[in-house]
């Protein structure tokens, strides 16, 4: 299993877990198109579309993927935002979306995803994924908290959105507007935090750990790799577009 990084941070994000045979995409931040070409045009093997919250970030592009017949799913919020437009609503009747709820695990294709709750501004959910090509994966963004402990993970897809200290540094410079610290540090992970919330886990069958949607301003990929690197002791890869990182199914 593959999972080519189509977009991750602020400006969208999507990212595809491609099989032998079938694929997942996990956020529509990105026009349809744009996955289309990721996937070499073989569209029929994405088994479907999960969104993890209504930011548009993570949103935007849903109608496209629900009008190329993809089964979506996404939580009561977010499905809210998308039925506005009455297309979506077309689809809904012909039964395209499936309502994610909290640890009802959902079968999409061979892939097994059990959401769990995460703290964000909006309702937000975490997915623990299961698939036999690629193991176990936790997948969560746009977060800054989680107190779940998680068994047996193989890969980690994880936020790791600013450094504290860059941060302050670019509030200082008024280079960010003042409120934007405080909307962050209840938004988003941290990488001090990232670090101990990783840390904390059990990390004994766990092989990757890719970093996810970082600042573009507040940010050192160079600098986040190494200090989670040093803290878990497992490979770390940053999530920059057109990556491709590779899981296997831990024997
Ligand atoms: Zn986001
Ligand atoms: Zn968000």
């Amino acid at each position: 299993m593959v999972m080519n990084v189509i977009a991750s941070g602020s400006s969208g994000n999507c990212y595809l877990l491609e099989g032998e045979r079938e694929a997942l995409v996990i956020e529509a931040g990105v026009r349809f198109n744009t996955v289309q070409r990721a996937i070499e045009y073989r569209t029929h093997k994405i088994s479907g579309l999960l969104v993890t919250h209504e930011h548009l970030d993570h949103s935007k592009y849903i109608d496209q993927f629900v009008r190329r017949g993809i089964d979506v799913y996404a939580n009561q919020e977010t499905m809210a935002k998308v039925f506005i437009t009455l297309k979506a609503k077309a689809c809904h009747k012909n039964g395209m979306f499936h309502l994610l709820k909290e640890n009802e695990v959902e079968k999409i294709g061979k892939f097994f995803v059990q959401p769990f709750k995460v703290e964000h501004d909006v309702p937000c959910y975490g997915f623990y994924i299961i698939h036999p090509e690629c193991g176990n994966i936790v997948f969560i963004t746009d977060f800054f908290r989680c107190d779940y402990n998680f068994p047996c993970v193989n890969h980690w897809v994880v936020e790791a959105n600013f450094s504290k200290v860059l941060l302050y540094n670019n509030l200082e410079k008024e280079v960010l507007p003042p409120f934007f610290g405080n909307r962050l540090t209840r938004s988003h992970m941290e990488i001090n935090h990232a670090c101990n919330f990783l840390s904390s886990q059990d990390l004994s069958d766990s092989e990757t750990i890719t970093l996810i949607h970082l600042s573009s301003q507040n940010s050192n990929e160079v600098l986040f790799e190494e200090k989670v690197k040093r803290a878990t002791g497992v490979p770390v890869k940053i999530a920059k577009p057109g990556a491709l990182i590779f899981f296997q199914p831990k024997n």
